[in-house]
């Protein structure tokens, strides 16, 4: 009965502007990516609609759904057991269908009732939303809107390239290559080392968003039950980066620096220098290298690098970082600080190379967050996991579009040597080492729930024999 089987109502394809405000998606009107804005992807014309595009051609995305999507792990992976729980039943899943009409608050007792409801609406977008305290299809039933609450939900971040337009220089919006993919690798490691030593967390599934950014789903079920209160508090603790692009200096830390923040410079130091200074160049024009000075302290630093500088025009970044301690030998003042200078550099290499949290998501329980595994509207990239061990390896661009995969299907051949097994669809594409990596990040998350359950039972049952 909870499958909906019985077709879509209409106040549920409407949900948005009715009287669901209370729990508004944050995710829908922030992500403009999903509803065709003119964010430029070469092969798609500015003004497409998703529904021209070839990401969500209604065919294509019935046999992805059919034959490709993971199901029983994407089921696994929000239930953490084998058997239906509430984990999953209670789940908000929400749904953008092909008009860009937002279908919120569905539940599944089952992943087959899921797929089945999925294959009759088709939609272009699934976003996961909290576990809630009852089933969110009857929480209009219930004689209290309070007794109606989110309980648990994955703890989750999000970054965004578009974040760093002040500082790459090699592309802008909604456009990446690998030389600006690298600061997603630098955020990988930096946030999995901070949510690993600092708060002990071991299930951290990174996501690719399919065009432009990650995030990252946290499945520990410490994470998942931690209140609004707590996420705010973590979220305080990773963000560095403040204020917009034209906010002035964005990075201002007290002394001495946190633990975190000196075990950040130490991954973060190398990738400043080859891929900000070298790869970026991001003061090479006098411009440009303003931007550098304004963030430097001592008047008569700057004006002697100005004057260096200005007699070189085009000098390089990396050129112009290493006259800052040349130069600084030379002021003459006799209250230079060159403590104030180290930390100034400090502020600088982090300023340029620390992740850029989109903090929102992280900090409500009831967020709604793209789910991993659909298909990117824009781009027809499947939103693969990536495993942060090999991150560096990973290559955007290379991620297979639903029109490869379909084709490798097609064109997949028997091996001479059969298998025992039956070969199941997306093991014959290129979308298996993802699904290989998530299955065994569920499996994983799986196998610690149910080590807690039992050790909960044994607990219990030791209580009684008291
Ligand atoms: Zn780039």
């Amino acid at each position: 009965m909870t499958s909906g089987a019985g077709g879509v109502k209409l106040e549920d394809l409407f949900d948005m502007g009715s009287d669901d405000d209370e729990f508004p998606s944050s995710a829908v009107p922030v992500k403009k990516e999903a509803s065709g804005s003119p964010d430029l992807i070469p092969s798609s014309p500015p003004d497409a609609g998703p529904a021209q595009h070839s990401g969500s051609d209604p065919e294509l995305l019935r046999t992805f759904y059919q034959r490709l999507f993971p199901w029983r792990y994407f089921f696994q992976w929000l239930n953490h057991s084998p058997q239906p729980t509430l984990d999953f039943e209670h789940r908000e899943l929400s749904f953008m269908l092909s008009n860009d009409a937002v279908m919120r608050y569905q539940s599944y007792r089952t992943s087959d009732l899921l797929r089945k409801d999925v294959l009759r609406l088709m939609p272009t977008r699934i976003e996961i939303g909290p576990v809630y305290s009852t089933n969110p299809r009857e929480r209009k039933l219930l004689q209290n809107a309070a007794n109606f609450r989110p309980i648990a939900k994955e703890l989750c971040f999000d970054i965004d390239l578009t974040d760093y337009d002040d500082i790459r220089t090699c592309c802008d919006k909604a456009n990446i290559c690998n030389k600006c993919w690298q600061f997603m690798t630098m955020a990988v490691k930096v946030i999995t080392a901070a949510l690993r030593e600092d708060f002990g967390f071991k299930h951290i599934m990174w996501v690719y968003s399919g065009r432009r950014g990650i995030h990252a789903w946290i499945s520990d079920k410490g994470a998942r039950t931690l209140d609004d209160s707590k996420r705010k508090v973590i979220a305080g603790y990773l963000e560095v980066i403040v204020g917009g692009a034209q906010s002035g200096k964005r990075v201002n830390l007290r002394r001495p620096l946190h633990p975190h923040l000196t075990r950040s410079i130490d991954l973060l130091k190398s990738h400043f220098q080859e891929d900000v200074l070298e790869a970026q160049d991001p003061w090479r024009s006098s411009e440009r290298a303003e931007k550098l000075l304004q963030l430097l302290p001592d008047r008569e630093l700057r004006d002697a690098l100005k004057r260096k500088w200005d007699a070189s025009p085009g000098r390089s970044s990396s050129l112009k970082w290493s006259d800052i301690d040349q130069v600084a030998k030379t002021v003459t003042n006799k209250n230079f600080d060159s403590k104030a200078l180290l930390d100034a550099k400090q502020d600088i290499v982090l300023e340029y190379t620390y992740p850029r949290l989109d903090i929102n998501v992280s900090k409500k329980l009831n967020h709604l967050l793209k789910s991993p595994f659909v298909i990117h509207p824009g781009t027809g990239r499947v939103c693969v996991p990536v495993d942060p061990k090999t991150f560096e390896d990973f290559d955007p661009l290379s991620v297979p579009t639903i029109q490869q995969l379909i084709h490798e299907i097609d064109s997949w051949t028997e091996p001479e040597v059969k298998s025992e097994k039956a070969v199941l669809d997306w093991e014959k594409t290129s979308l298996k080492p993802y699904i290989d990596y998530f299955r065994t990040h569920v499996n994983a998350i799986m196998r610690d729930e149910r080590d807690i359950k039992v050790k909960r039972e044994r607990d219990g049952e030791d209580g009684e024999s008291w």
